[in-house]
């Protein structure tokens, strides 16, 4: 017992005598000199390659966030970088993942609610310093020209800004400037062994909405965007290996719905409530889980992100073992040759 007293008194003095080093300005700068190289051998460390098709969830969450980013995706080959959607807080979730921006090839945008396009010009600047050595397109439906215009427009200085302080060599100022393409349903881009097939998704009252399917050399990914499940749903994931579908959990929102009119916010309650009809039930999602042949089901855009673990529970109620709940800095590795899925989490 008396050696046990004796330790914790020690073990005290030893943690007072380390926070009282750390005040110390010389201790703080050799912390300085060894931190700041352990972030610059980070930031200059190769994005690790792979065979494989790789999928990284950039963004996991709806506009009820809940301190998770909002919408995006990454999908990577070893010769392809695209995003799907680039929601608030999406940007830091590249960086933090280490993807290689500068051979970001495209953003796909499903459609233009602000929870999917907040942070196409951080995307954008991010590449751009990054080094990508053509501009961005920016795909997407009727209304991308719109979209691809104003952003342009309202960061224009922004750019001018950046050149004039860091020089035209490193950042050349035709490389700012997002291009935009209109795509529609079907085959929108064969480069190499990737086909991209855009697919019309059911949002009403957002029309044209569209997600998207990635095939790579024998394996596949769907990313749905925002979407009801519907007969088009069903088309494009017949036969491929991992779908990432936004999910409402109908049990949370109906009683977030109830609670908000219960309390008198009589307008938050009808807006909780309108943003059932337009998203897809995780009901809806085992259904068609039942229905076709997809390996594995990933919920994503989180209507809303559980907070706990009972809410992960509600919002999980019933789904399969090839199920799975997103959340962000999420990986799926698809290995070429295989059907397997490993699932990454942060
Ligand atoms: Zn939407
Ligand atoms: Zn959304």
């Amino acid at each position: 017992m008396k050696k046990v007293i004796i330790l914790i008194l020690v073990l005290g003095l030893l943690t007072g005598v380390g926070r009282v080093l750390l005040t110390l300005p010389a201790v703080q700068d050799a912390l300085l000199v060894r931190g700041t190289a352990a972030v610059a051998e980070g930031v200059g460390a190769a994005f690790s390659e792979s065979t494989s098709l790789r999928v990284y969830v950039c963004g996991s969450a709806s506009p009820l966030g809940m301190g998770q980013a909002q919408a995006c995706i990454a999908v990577v080959t070893p010769e392809h970088f695209y995003l799907i959607d680039s929601g608030a807080g999406s940007t830091d979730n590249i960086n933090r993942l280490g993807l290689p921006t500068e051979r970001l090839q495209g953003l796909l945008l499903t459609h233009f609610h602000s929870d999917h396009i907040a942070e196409i010009y951080e995307v954008n600047l991010g590449s751009w310093i990054g080094g990508r050595p053509a501009p961005l397109t920016v795909y997407g439906p009727r209304g991308v020209d719109e979209v691809t215009n104003a952003v342009n427009a309202g960061y224009r200085l922004d750019r001018v800004y950046r050149t004039g302080h860091h020089g035209a060599d490193l950042l050349p100022p035709a490389l700012g400037v997002l291009e935009h393409k209109m795509i529609s349903p079907g085959v929108i881009l064969e480069d190499g062994d990737l086909k991209i097939t855009a697919y019309v998704s059911e949002h009403p009252p957002i029309h044209p909405a569209v997600g998207y399917r990635f095939d790579y050399r024998g394996r596949s990914v769907v990313v749905s965007g925002d979407s009801n499940v519907s007969g088009d749903t069903l088309k494009i994931v017949d036969g491929a290996d991992l779908l990432l579908h936004d999910a409402l959990s109908l049990p949370t929102v109906t009683a977030l719905s109830e609670a908000m009119g219960a309390a008198g916010r009589s307008r938050t309650s009808k807006i909780v409530a309108d943003v059932i009809d337009y998203h897809a039930s995780t009901d809806s999602l085992i259904e068609l889980g039942e229905k076709s042949d997809v390996d594995m089901v990933a919920f994503y855009h989180l209507v809303p992100v559980p907070l706990n673990s009972v809410l992960e529970d509600i919002f999980m109620r019933g789904v399969p073992d090839n199920f799975v709940l997103t959340e962000d800095l999420m990986r799926f590795e698809l290995p070429i040759g295989s059907d397997k899925i490993v699932v990454n989490r942060p």
